[in-house]
Formats: C-alpha cells, structure tokens, sequence
C-alpha cells in the first residue's frame, strides 16, 4: 500500500538559496530537454502530400528520448558546472518529467483522457523537485537530512507510521513556504481490494450537490457548513482586489499571493500543526474534521457506497468552478475512499467496504422508480414523473438513481431491464 505524507519544512538561509538555485537549474534544464524534443520533430517534419524542391538536410540524429536525454546530462554539467551542484537523482528526475509530459501528450491515460502539448515552463511555474531515492534514516529528531542540502528542520505534526519505508522525497515551493512531501510504501499491507457485491440492501447512494454536501438515497441530507461560505467569500474579495491592482505592479504581487494563499487553505491541503494555526487554518481543519465526521457516519452503517463520478476537469470548464465545494469532494471522496479500503484488517470494523463510482449520466433526470427520463433544469428541485408518479426531492431521486447504478435497479433489474442505458443522448453541460 502506498500513502503520502507532507510536512512543512522550516529552512534556514542557505538551505532556501540552495532549494531555488536548483529550481531554477532544472527550469532551465526542463525547457532546454523539452525543446530538443520538439527541435527533432521539427527538423524530421515534412508536408503529407508534398516534397519541398529546396530541403536543408538536418543532421540526422536519433529522436532524443528519457535515455538518450539521461546520458547527455553528463555533457551538460561538463558546460554548465553548476548542474555538479544538484543531487544526481534529482537532476534524472527532471529528465523523467520531460518524458513524462510527452507521453501524457501522445497516449491517452486509461481514462481515456489525453494532456495538451507540454509548455515551456516559467520559473515560478516550476515549484519541486523529487529525491528518486533516499535513505531510511534520513530522519532524525525534527530535521530531515537531504542529500546536497543538508539537515533541514521541519515540523512533523505526525509520526510516519510503523512498517512503512520511505520511497520518494518531493521539495516544493508554495504559496506560504516549502514543503516535503514523502512517499511511503507498506509492502506487507495489500492493497485492498474489496469483493464486496453491492445489492440493494447493502448500498448507499449519495448525491453530491451545490444545495448541500450531500443527500443519501434514503432521503438524509448533510448541509454545507458555514466555513465553506465565509472562506468562499473572502476569496472573492481578494480576488476582487486583484483585479483592480496594475498588472506587474508590487501592489499586484501582493494581491496575487494574497489570491494563491487564501487557495491554498480552500484546497485540500494536508494538516498543519495547530500551533502556528491562525483563523484561516482552523477553518481548513474543521473542513477535513467535518469530512472525516462524515465518511465515518456513512461507512458505519453500509457496506458499500455509491457516488457519481466526479469530472474534476470538465467541472473546472463550466461556470461550477467558481464553487469551492470542488476542492472539497474530491477531498471528501478521497478520505472516504482511503477510510473504506485502508483499514483493513486487524481493525475488522471497516473492512470489506467499497466505494464505487458510478456513471454520471443523467442521474437527476432520469426517474428512480421507473427509469424514464423526465427533463428537469437546475432550478426545478422536485422531480415528479408523469410515468408512474412518482414526487420527490430532485436530490433524492438522484442519489436513488446512483445507488440503483452500483447495485441494480430493483424493478427493472427483475424484468431484465438495463437500467443505465448508453442510448439516451447526452445533453451539453448538463452538470447537476
Ligand atoms: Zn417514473
């Protein structure tokens, strides 16, 4: 099993010139790896239907690619001595990103979903760097000892728990300081993989929604808590003051990293000790409190629980985006994904749970009892069919819908209907 833990790293001075002396080098090693790539398909490009009679013949040369790019390194630090200074693994790693940023450009992810081509980067958009590798003691007592770095103090708010090893160490630069971010690997414990099958009896489906946090299919809604809002809010505002300030200008600066931090606590950000926490923190603590609360509240009581699919990147395109709630489920189902599949035995009481995603079509306009569609925009909140008659809250009936597409329509199940038909169209941004 594999689990990532992040601290907040406290640098001195130097430690700090070091960190962004070595982003700024991979930056510029980034750009400099991305562009040989592109050079060659530029060079090696030529029109599909015709030959140009004047062709200036490129020096041939192999398509660079991870390897071809790794060996050059060595050439690199002989011209740029400066490279000597980043750790070896380091300086790989920036090579597997560029690898990484093309193949995501050409091959499609297993969801099917393909990047852009990748982009030159800033230096302020080039933010971490990861140790391939590191040594299992390379933490003592409130510091962490980094390769070429060296013991660099940090707050660890929470022990590593026992049994697991350290994989990869990842240095990144945000908004309010650097963090260390380290993955963790427990080969002894399994992933676990429940085999539970959903049936009507056993499954939960939930609706989540812009109205409340969500609302079960047995009718039960958790409501939005007042923190969401406030700190809704006071983005807006910032952001707000951002937009009048002259672009470029100090004033503006100030206002941006005003913006970014004030996302930042919005995000689903790990914990940080509650000894420095000002107000802001304490509210993105009661955010994660309150997912905890209620990924337990659910999981106590069923085996199986059924949400929509969320379309993080297709949600982001539409006017919803604005909504900080998105941050938030993804961190809800997150926690309530680890909750089910993590505590595995010997804590027997969580195991052999599952959460399933179902598909998100129409699950609000569809009718939970008999399957036909009933179109409904997002201000009607009472679904009533004109089929069988059916009255009831549009959230509800949703989540019905989502727990019937993890367990099997009950009615239609029996008469060998398929309840999730791909025949019906889908309406464009259609989001509810
Ligand atoms: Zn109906």
């Amino acid at each position: 099993m594999r689990t990532a833990y992040q601290y907040k790293l406290k640098p001195n001075k130097e430690q700090v010139a070091i960190i962004e002396l070595w982003l700024h080098l991979l930056c510029r090693q980034y750009n400099y790896r991305l562009s040989e790539r592109f050079l060659w398909w530029k060079e090696n490009r030529c029109a599909i239907n015709a030959c140009p009679l004047i062709v200036p013949i490129p020096q041939l040369r192999d398509n660079p690619d991870y390897y071809s790019q790794k060996k050059d390194l060595v050439n690199t630090k002989d011209k740029f001595p400066e490279y000597k200074l980043i750790h070896s693994q380091v300086l790989q790693d920036c090579i597997k990103r560029v690898k990484l940023a093309f193949e995501r450009w050409f091959k499609a992810d297993k969801n099917g979903q393909r990047l852009g081509k990748p982009r030159f980067k800033k230096k302020s958009r080039y933010r971490s760097f990861t140790y391939a590798q590191i040594k299992q003691d390379c933490i003592e007592e409130k510091r962490i000892n980094l390769p070429k770095i060296g013991k660099v103090k940090f707050i660890q708010h929470r022990p590593i728990p026992d049994g697991f090893k350290i994989k990869t160490v990842t240095i990144s630069r945000k908004a309010d300081g650097y963090y260390v971010t380290l993955s963790l690997e427990d080969k002894s414990v399994p992933t676990f993989d429940s085999d539970v099958e959903p049936t009507p009896e056993n499954t939960l489906g939930i609706d989540m929604g812009l109205k409340d946090f969500l609302v079960t299919s047995l009718g039960k809604s958790v409501p939005i808590p007042q923190y969401y809002r406030k700190s809704q809010k006071r983005l807006k505002t910032l952001q707000k003051r951002l937009s009048r300030k002259k672009k470029g200008s100090k004033r503006w600066l100030k206002a941006v990293k005003a913006v970014a931090k004030q996302h930042k606590k919005a995000d689903a950000t790990p914990r940080r000790p509650q000894s420095q926490g000002n107000a802001h923190q304490a509210v993105a603590d009661k955010r994660k409190d309150f997912h905890f609360k209620t990924a337990n509240e659910l999981l106590s009581n069923y085996e199986v629980i059924a949400h929509e699919k969320l379309n993080i990147k297709g949600l982001a395109k539409t006017r919803l985006s604005k909504s900080i709630n998105d941050a938030a489920w993804g961190q809800f189902l997150a926690i309530l994904t680890v909750k089910a599949v993590s505590a595995a035995p010997p804590q027997e009481a969580n195991a052999g749970q599952k959460i399933m995603a179902v598909n998100p079509r129409n699950t609000s306009q569809d009718c939970s009892n008999c399957g036909k569609k009933v179109p409904k925009n997002l201000s009607q909140r009472t679904h009533s069919c004109p089929h069988c008659g059916l009255v009831i809250d549009r959230d509800v009936n949703a989540a019905i819908n989502i727990k019937n597409r993890a367990a099997g329509h009950p009615v239609l199940k029996a008469r060998g209907v398929r309840c999730n038909s791909r025949t019906v169209k889908r309406e464009a941004h259609t989001i509810a």
